[in-house]
């Protein structure tokens, strides 16, 4: 039976993505040697590394004056990476989720922190709306997608001190006004390759604010001025975020991507809201995620729960529970997931009320 899958990370690639990969397994770039045999500094490697480095710039429209930088240590050493490189006295945090508490708790660890709004009075089922940004804050993070809760901030906000967001769950989704932001990270395993690699955009004159010494893995500067080849990067993950970006480029680019990625989200919130078993858990459509729609049953049909989880898993769905703080369903829609898999997923839940 055919499976769609609706994981929210590690996540559905391009079928391309996979293909590429098993073929650098057996022999990378002619080497006749597999990827994961040969050293991050042949030339055939390097390449790869520049060329991906360009085409997140390219498929971004980085502005100049920007670094491309990836590395280990997933989403949440950025958490840790960004106030030890930005934060001298104080930072603003928009606290939309569960991820976005974690980043402000590490910015603790470097000073002074300023939590703007919070969303948790009603389980982060929103994004807040109408704070203040303190203006002698070094800078303001944000979460643009949050993952868990499924809420997202389409807009870049306009904001007087130097943004920074965590963009995990929604880069590549959607065209970006990088020269907004002053960095964007995020972990690669939702959208754009294999867990173990990092991305991190980084205006180059943010850098060098701080007092304090930075251990040198730890240092933004280390990873710019090394190119990434510091240590030794994750290489296979390098090679998929490679392919996943050509993929994406094929598919014609960013733009493209965020119209595919409305249309399959507005097709399955569309059914939410016909579906009399259903229920969206985010009621604001302003604010609802394009990349993890989150659902429950009604009061009324809460007891099926279980059973509909059942039925879409005899379907071929795979990876619709919610996350254990929202419970109900989460399907992540992510770029690689095809328009008919959501289809797959409405026909389960329209054949699924029938029997109610
Ligand atoms: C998944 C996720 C993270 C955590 O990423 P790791 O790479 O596992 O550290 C952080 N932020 C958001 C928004 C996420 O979706």
């Amino acid at each position: 039976m055919k499976k769609h899958n609706f994981y929210a990370g590690p996540s559905i690639m391009p079928q391309y993505t996979n293909e590429k990969v098993i073929e650098a397994i057996q022999d990378f770039a002619g080497t006749g040697l597999s990827i994961m045999e040969v050293s991050h500094r042949s030339k055939e490697f390097v390449a790869v590394m520049d060329q991906a480095v360009a085409m997140v710039k390219e498929l971004l429209e980085v502005p100049s004056g920007y670094s491309v930088i990836f590395v280990g240590g997933g989403a949440s050493l950025q958490f840790a990476m960004v106030p030890m490189n930005m934060l001298e006295k104080k930072a603003a945090y928009l606290n939309t989720g569960e991820w976005a508490g974690k980043a402000l708790k590490e910015a603790k660890f470097f000073g002074e922190v300023v939590e703007v709004a919070s969303s948790k009075d009603k389980n982060f089922n929103y994004i807040p709306k109408n704070y203040v940004v303190p203006a002698d804050a070094d800078y303001f993070h944000i979460t643009t997608n949050n993952t868990i809760f499924g809420t997202e901030l389409k807009k870049d906000p306009d904001v007087s001190v130097p943004l920074v967001a965590d963009m995990s769950s929604d880069i590549f989704s959607r065209p970006v006004d990088v020269s907004k932001y002053s960095v964007i990270y995020g972990g690669a395993q939702k959208n754009l390759a294999p867990a173990g690699v990092t991305f991190a955009i980084i205006k180059n004159d943010v850098l060098g604010r701080v007092t304090r010494p930075i251990p040198t893995m730890l240092d933004y500067k280390t990873h710019i001025e090394k190119e990434s080849m510091f240590n030794t990067p994750p290489v296979l993950p390098v090679f998929a975020a490679l392919k996943t970006l050509e993929w994406l480029k094929q598919k014609g680019g960013v733009a493209t991507m965020q119209k595919i990625n409305q249309e399959k989200a507005a097709l399955l919130y569309n059914e939410i809201e016909r579906n009399k078993l259903f229920v969206a858990t985010v009621p604001d459509p302003e604010d609802r995620s394009l990349m993890n729609v989150c659902f429950v049953m009604t009061d009324t049909y809460k007891e099926l729960e279980k059973e509909f989880a059942a039925f879409a898993k005899s379907m071929g769905m795979v990876g619709i529970e919610g996350h254990r703080s929202v419970g109900g369903f989460r399907a992540s829609l992510y770029n690689a997931l095809p328009l008919e898999s959501v289809r797959a997923l409405v026909d389960c839940m329209k054949e699924f009320e029938k029997k109610y």
